[in-house]
């Protein structure tokens, strides 16, 4: 079902427009309309899920599986030397379009995209332990 007002369900159902690259039963792909860099595709999916972590996995996985395709025909086409592929997930994470979609943005060395953050470090080896830990408990009981 389409979102509210969401300019993604509005592009995929071509009440705006915008410079669609590659469409398929469940994505399309197009220009982001301010591109980090030229070439900078947006991948999204024609369903309406704010999320990622609201997606049913079956129709992720038949939605990204051009996703490598994708990053080839970007990277041949602007002449990019890498690309980075990112999902900003909820507002804390840059999240702006409530709409999942996922930035393909052709890179170059010396450009003046910055994607980047100080690595960090665990406390001690338990705090390791125990993260990971509560993931692998999250991951079995509940949520998908
Ligand atoms: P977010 O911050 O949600 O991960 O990224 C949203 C992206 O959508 C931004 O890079 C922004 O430039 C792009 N965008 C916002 N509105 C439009 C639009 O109407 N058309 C297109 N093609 N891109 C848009
Ligand atoms: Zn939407």
């Amino acid at each position: 079902m389409a979102g509210a007002d969401c300019v993604f369900c509005k592009i995929v159902q071509g009440q705006i427009p915008a410079e669609i690259v590659w469409q398929s039963p469940w994505a399309i792909a197009f220009l982001d309309i301010n591109p980090a860099n030229p070439g900078h595709v947006l991948l999204v999916l024609r369903e309406h899920y704010a999320t990622v972590d609201t997606i049913p996995p079956a129709l992720f996985g038949s939605a990204l599986q051009e996703l490598p395709r994708l990053a080839d025909a970007v990277m041949r086409a602007t002449g990019a030397e890498g690309l980075n592929v990112v999902l900003n997930n909820g507002k804390v994470a840059g999240q702006v379009i409530d709409h999942v979609h996922f930035h393909l943005i052709p890179r170059r060395s010396g450009d003046s995209v910055t994607i980047r953050w100080e690595p960090g470090t665990y406390r001690d080896s338990a705090e390791v332990t125990s993260t990971a830990e509560r993931i692998r408990a999250a991951l079995s009981t509940g949520g998908q």
